[in-house]
């Protein structure tokens, strides 16, 4: 019987893993990617000297043990590529140089480091590092909920069954666990753990997830990548092409070609037509549904999705390459600012500062790339662009910001850059085309947590789609399920069973 031919559209992790599990399971796929390089949003670029690493900050689960990490092996992203444990996560330093503490993986140094921050906060704190240490050795914390079927695998006892397993979190669904980070810090009282407690991660991500995240830095189940996330990348490509992939960049997908409901192919921008029996997207999800579809596959639940979701805010970053080493610096501290620093319409406090001085392939000997990355908003930036010359303008104004500010911290760094890059929002959509330059799709809040996004649209035939747009929250893993998500539905469709592995 010949092979079922596959389209997939886009690069990134989603489209990666699609891949490699279809030709683990005889479909003979090829992938179309609008940019000249794979990896959407895990993105790397080279600035003279530097190797600038504008893209996954930690890998999750790099260790075996947790079916996450046995996901990544099944598609070579293992064993190829230098990967650090996360033992420090993040340091927090007040400008005034008089507070300061470190999340680090010893949960009991940090509830006493917190405790006496702020005496008044311990009973909150040891509930808070109560629940880290209670979600380190669960289930939950093996798979981060990724193996929960998508909605076209799940049979009738399912939900029952996922509420088993789930009874241990049913806590975080609602109350203060389901609280973002922001609502959560008015339990605290003291203004600094306020301020630190908001931006563990994102102020407007809930708390419980900032929970997992801190009891996967005491698991060990973080991993920092020596050389650049570019190396993960490479290997789920060379694992693709071993298996017969293909990929053709600088191929822009404009429309998807669908006769009878039923997709049968793509147009390349170039104006090309490609057909294939099978057609998945792992590009951007809104231009995929009303753009390459024409609006045509939606239901009420998808317009609703796609007129009041949110997603990620995106983001600013400002890489410096400087002549100087950061030898004993975590490698993410927060500084919080005395005089908020002010652009773009937002008042911004935190000052994220990342220091590469983890693996020695981002600056030669001696130096050092330190990068900063601020939450902003699109339309700003988006407005900015229509004058370039403005654009470059506000882009210089805030890196000579970022310096000054800096330079509190590390006296006479503003003499030592060798190199600056400011990366905006709107350079994220011009490279990956996501919307409005989100850097993971859409935001993990309280409603989107428990809505399965189906991996098909209503009406349509043969199409499918994977990547962080049908996964709220995003992330590596999420990304990569999806994909594989994708392969498993066509293979119970086809009656055959699912191939995590080649057998060619
Ligand atoms: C700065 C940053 C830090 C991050 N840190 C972490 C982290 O520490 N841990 C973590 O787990 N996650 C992290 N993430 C999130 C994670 O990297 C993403 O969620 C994931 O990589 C998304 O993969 P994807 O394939 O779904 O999407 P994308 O990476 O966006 O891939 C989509 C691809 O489709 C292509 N494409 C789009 N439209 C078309 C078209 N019309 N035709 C052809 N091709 C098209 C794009 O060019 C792109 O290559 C981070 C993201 C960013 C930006």
């Amino acid at each position: 019987m010949s092979k079922k031919s596959m389209i997939i559209i886009g690069a990134g992790l989603g489209g990666l893993s699609t891949g490699c599990y279809a030709q683990m399971n005889g479909y003979e796929s090829k992938i179309f990617e609008y940019h000249t390089k794979p990896g959407g949003v895990a993105a790397v670029w080279r600035r003279g000297d530097y190797l600038i690493d504008g893209g996954i900050h930690f890998l999750i689960c790099h260790k075996p043990g947790t079916q996450i990490y046995d996901v990544y092996k099944e598609i070579g992203a293992v064993g190829s590529y230098e990967i650090e444990d996360m033992t420090k996560y993040m340091r927090f330093v007040d400008e005034t140089g008089t507070k300061s503490v470190e999340f680090t993986m010893d949960l009991e140094k940090l509830e006493r480091d917190l405790i006496e921050l702020s005496p008044e906060d311990a009973d909150e704190i040891r509930k808070f590092v109560k629940e880290v240490d209670w979600m380190k050795d669960s289930p939950l914390l093996t798979d981060l909920g990724m193996s929960t079927s998508p909605p076209e695998l799940r049979g009738r006892f399912d939900t029952l069954k996922d509420m088993w397993n789930m009874r241990g979190f049913m806590k975080y669904f609602t109350g203060k666990w389901s609280k973002s980070a922001t609502g959560y810090s008015e339990y605290l009282k003291d203004p600094f753990l306020k301020i630190l407690f908001k931006n563990l991660f994102t102020p407007t991500v809930a708390i419980w997830f900032v929970i997992m995240i801190m009891a996967t830095v005491a698991a060990g189940l973080l991993g920092l990548f020596k050389g650049g996330c570019h190396e993960f990348i490479e290997a789920i490509v060379k694992k693709y092409e071993s298996l017969g992939g293909e990929i053709q960049y600088r191929a822009k997908v404009e429309k998807i070609l669908v006769e009878d409901d039923v997709a049968v192919g793509v147009v390349l921008s170039d104006e090309t037509e490609h057909r294939a029996d099978i057609v998945v997207s792992a590009a951007d999800g809104r231009s995929t549904i009303y753009d390459m579809l024409g609006g045509k596959y939606v239901d009420s639940k998808i317009q609703k999705r796609y007129d009041t979701w949110k997603p990620y805010d995106p983001m600013v970053i400002v890489t410096l390459g400087v002549d100087r080493v950061f030898e004993k610096e975590a490698p993410f501290t927060i500084y919080i600012m005395k005089e908020p620093l002010e652009y773009g319409g937002r008042a911004i406090t935190c000052l994220p500062l990342r220091v590469m001085n983890y693996g020695d392939a981002f600056a030669p000997e001696g130096k050092t790339v330190i990068q900063v990355m601020l939450e902003t908003d699109w339309d700003y930036w988006y407005d900015l662009r229509q004058n370039h010359d403005e654009y470059k303008e506000v882009k210089k104004q805030i890196a000579e910001e970022i310096i000054k500010r800096l330079d509190v911290h590390y006296p006479g760094i503003s003499s030592q850059i060798e190199m600056t890059d400011v990366a905006t929002p709107y350079t994220s959509w011009r490279y990956t085309l996501n919307d409005k330059g989100s850097p993971m799709g859409w935001l993990l809040t309280r409603s989107t947590l428990t809505e399965l996004i189906p991996r098909t649209l209503p009406g349509l035939d043969n199409f499918y789609m994977a990547g962080h747009w049908v996964l709220p929250g995003g992330g590596v893993p999420g990304s990569i399920y999806t994909g594989r998500n994708v392969i498993q539905i066509l293979c119970k469709k086809e009656g055959r069973e699912f191939r995590s592995k080649s057998t060619e």
